[in-house]
């Protein structure tokens, strides 16, 4: 099923597969839980189903029963290479690139055309990216290749430029309400929670409605409260949070950041708050960057708990 806000991308890509104009290189892009990796899994069904053909005038998905479909959702389509870092890792390798094209160049033993998704691109390497350039440009056969990328400027331009780029852009505030609502039967006020927890993206946004994360967020805000009305406590509050996921720990401390910035520059009040302290702006920027930065550092071997315990001292220190 595709997400109503890709219905615009889906229906290009289907516009350009009939008038035989789709490209044999497409990036798929667009900032991290938009839903890229649903629009490219639609694609390569529907480019690899033998159910139905490309100028099918009424075909706008994979048939869903041929032997391709059943494959592709066994997981074991012989013409589809899916291509991701190894758990655990952070980088797409040369070897990974090189092994897939020799695979492309193979014949195809039930689709019409192979097919491959490159995720999240912008984790090759140099390596990767250059061993990648000249099937960009010329890929074996029918063969499709598609680059899912979160951060397209980490690319390489010679990347970049040999592929036709489809961007996904993420649904307004409302819109990712309503479908929330519709999806998880949930109240507005958890809805809205999960969708400020989830940075506005509506996938991710329906995940955390559905685990226990969401909790996790609303702790979050009540330990930063807690720490401006008590700021002696930062070491008693990092206990409470280092058990929380670094990525998502991270995240939200820089997304509370950047609503604090927000509503102490307009004005405004949240139920979170206190609403008896002046927050200083400028302090809350620089601590919002430091959470980005430390998130990155919390995939690295340096000691989480340091880091949240120095954060966190910080935040107290931003009352005026
Ligand atoms: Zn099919």
């Amino acid at each position: 099923m595709i997400y109503p806000w890709l219905q615009d991308n889906w229906s290009f890509l289907i516009r350009s597969l009939r008038q035989q104009r789709l490209a044999h290189a497409l990036m798929i892009e667009g900032t991290a839980g938009t839903g890229k990796q649903r629009l490219s899994d639609a694609l390569v069904a529907l480019l690899l189903c033998t159910g139905v053909t490309d100028t099918d005038q009424d075909a706008d998905a994979a048939c869903g029963q041929c032997r391709s479909c059943e494959l592709l959702s066994g997981g074991a389509h012989p013409d589809y290479f899916d291509i991701h870092p190894d758990e655990g890792k952070d980088v797409i390798r040369v070897d990974q690139v090189r092994q897939l094209i020799g695979s492309l160049h193979l014949t195809t033993s039930i689709s019409q055309r192979k097919l491959a998704c490159i995720h999240p691109a912008e984790l090759m390497n140099i390596a990767s990216a250059n061993a990648l350039l000249k099937s960009l440009e010329e890929p074996a056969g029918d063969a499709v290749l598609i680059l899912v990328c979160n951060d397209p400027g980490r690319l390489p331009v010679t990347v970049r430029s040999r592929c036709q780029s489809i961007v996904v852009s993420q649904p307004d505030r409302i819109s990712s309400i309503k479908w929330l609502e519709a999806q998880s039967g949930r109240s507005a006020d958890v809805v809205q929670l999960a969708l400020e927890a989830a940075g506005g993206s509506p996938v991710r946004a329906l995940e955390y409605i559905e685990s226990p994360d969401l909790d996790a967020f609303g702790k979050i805000r009540i330990a930063l409260a807690k720490l401006l009305n008590h700021p002696g406590s930062a070491s008693i509050v990092s206990q409470e949070l280092i058990d929380l996921k670094p990525d998502d720990l991270w995240r939200w401390l820089s997304s509370c950041c950047a609503e604090a910035v927000r509503l102490t520059m307009t004005g405004s009040r949240t139920d979170w708050l206190p609403d008896s302290v002046s927050l200083n702006p400028r302090g809350l920027l620089d601590l919002q960057r430091q959470a980005d930065i430390n998130r990155k550092l919390s995939a690295s071997s340096v000691r989480g708990d340091l880091l949240l315990q120095d954060w966190l001292i910080r935040w107290a220190e931003q009352v005026i």
